[in-house]
């Protein structure tokens, strides 16, 4: 997984986002997986007490599953995006599944021109092939929400130290991330404390 990505991957990767340039103060709140049940409606809950808007890479899957939460999200005003059908790593994945797979996700939001690999894993191939239809969004800020090790206090931490002008935040939206996302208000409180704003102009 490309966690902490290092200028040398930035530079041998130059088709995929990792950090927005030219972004004045503003960052870019994401969030991966679902829609799912136990944890949409209080992403949602968040983001709009706190009048701030996110997008969502979202699974094909969960998207035919919960149609409703995928309306929610749309009708609060966020951006919806493509995180493939099956959540596929496209290390272990043909090109030609792995691109079966993403084209199933994106019947169901035609709309949409933004692609985050699952897991981050996406071959040199696999890119060449998507950069012209798709935006490829990694990240530059792994809150580690998912990480069984981690507390809820050190991935706001993680989030804080790490957010600069243009950052791509990634928070989960699955169960497995739910208990740490506790800290999800003070965190974004906190970088509107630092001046930040929050875009969803990719
Ligand atoms: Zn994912």
């Amino acid at each position: 997984m490309f966690v902490n990505p290092s200028k040398f991957i930035q530079y041998f990767f130059p088709s995929l986002v990792w950090r927005k340039e030219n972004s004045e103060n503003n960052v870019w709140l994401t969030f991966d997986d679902g829609p799912t049940p136990e944890v949409t409606p209080y992403i949602l809950q968040v983001l709009k007490h706190e009048k701030i808007k996110a997008t969502f890479f979202l699974v094909g899957e969960q998207i035919e599953k919960f149609p409703n939460l995928v309306n929610d999200i749309l009708s609060d005003g966020h951006l919806i995006a493509n995180h493939s059908y099956s959540h596929k790593n496209g290390w272990l994945t043909s090109k030609e599944k792995y691109l079966k797979d993403i084209e199933s996700c994106q019947e169901l939001m035609p709309q949409n021109k933004l692609f985050r690999p699952p897991h981050g894993k996406i071959t040199t191939v696999q890119i060449s092939l998507l950069k012209e239809k798709y935006k490829i969004i990694l990240w530059d800020v792994l809150s580690w929400d998912f990480s069984k090790k981690t507390t809820p206090k050190r991935v706001k931490q993680n989030v804080l130290k790490n957010t600069k002008n243009g950052s791509i935040i990634v928070f989960h939206n699955n169960q497995k991330s739910f208990r740490n996302l506790i800290v999800l208000t003070e965190t974004i409180q906190e970088l509107k404390k630092q001046g930040f704003r929050f875009s969803t102009t990719w």
